[in-house]
């Protein structure tokens, strides 16, 4: 699966984070770059936060050609970037480096992974009501690009955290100006009537603590299609209740081989084989599971 003829002129891509262990990008992008045929290989770094200014730089001279920025690094690794997409930038969050003969500027392909994963479920934001699960990293850049494209938002955080959430309705109402409701997550019976889609951002349902759902299941009934981005498990609690519901539902794995395609084609300047990419995440996550 891996690039086996790798020498002097396979050009590198690496991923850094803290945990890497169980990332699916490795699988996603080598299995991309070998069916592309492209001389291309790409390496998980375990990067502990108080090196990221010399991994950072490091790759820099390694002269890579991109990488991946996943948690905790997303946002610390904007100043030592030499330059920033406007989106990123907005976002406040990076996860995407692309190496322009030296300079490295910064994308955040997870908003729009979000944005294509849904367009591809026959989903268009411009004119629905949404609500938006969590305030964290991932919640912020839904957020943004959902209001960019035109749908109307309520975010709902926990309690002790609501400032998160208002900070997500600041930006918005700064850089787009449109209002976007802040409810607690304990309030979500008063916030979802007339939402046409859900989406969770917040980590409620990952494994290993998987049994839980951030939605009592008698509330879905009122939803037409929910978003989880938590891809781990594949089909989580708040899914399996959703579709038992009779909502249309829309996996994390379709978001996170959707933001890996979308980095394969900033580094590769080539159309990533999303099918492919999405299978191979599925695959590795059906072997978590067993
Ligand atoms: P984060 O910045 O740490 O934010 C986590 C969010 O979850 C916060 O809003 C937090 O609320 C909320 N939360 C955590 N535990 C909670 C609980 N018990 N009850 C209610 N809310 C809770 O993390 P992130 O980077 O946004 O990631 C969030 C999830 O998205 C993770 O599962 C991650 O794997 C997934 N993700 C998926 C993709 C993809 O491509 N599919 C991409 C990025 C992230 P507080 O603010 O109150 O702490």
């Amino acid at each position: 699966m891996v690039n086996k003829n790798i020498s002097g002129t396979t050009k590198i891509c690496a991923l850094i984070g803290d945990p890497v262990e169980h990332t699916m990008s490795p699988v996603m992008h080598n299995a991309a770059f070998q069916k592309m045929g492209l001389d291309y290989l790409y390496l998980p770094f375990r990067v502990r936060p108080k090196q990221l200014p010399q991994a950072v730089a490091g790759l820099k001279a390694l002269n890579v050609a991109g990488f991946n920025v996943t948690i905790p690094h997303k946002v610390a690794v904007l100043p030592l970037l030499d330059g920033l997409d406007p989106l990123a930038e907005k976002i406040g969050a990076v996860n995407t480096v692309v190496n322009n003969n030296g300079e490295l500027r910064g994308y955040n392909t997870d908003a729009e992974g979000f944005l294509r994963a849904l367009l591809e479920h026959g989903i268009k934001p411009q004119g629905r009501n949404v609500v938006v699960l969590g305030a964290g990293g991932a919640a912020r850049a839904i957020a943004y690009i959902l209001a960019e494209k035109g749908a109307r938002l309520t975010i709902l955080n926990r309690q002790q955290e609501l400032d998160w959430a208002e900070n997500i309705a600041q930006l918005i109402l700064d850089e787009l100006h449109q209002e976007v409701k802040v409810f607690e997550l304990g309030d979500i019976a008063n916030a979802l009537p007339g939402a046409s889609l859900l989406v969770n951002a917040t980590s409620v349902g990952m494994s290993p603590a998987d049994n839980a759902s951030p939605v009592p299941a008698g509330l879905l009934a009122k939803v037409p299609a929910v978003f989880d981005v938590v891809y781990n498990p594949l089909k989580t609690k708040l899914l399996s209740e959703a579709a038992a519901a009779g909502a249309q539902t829309i996996s994390g794995v379709d978001m996170l081989a959707w933001q890996g395609a979308l980095a394969f084609e900033k580094w590769t300047g080539k159309t990533a084989p999303i099918d492919l990419m999405r299978e191979e995440a599925v695959k590795m996550l059906e072997q978590l599971e067993d």
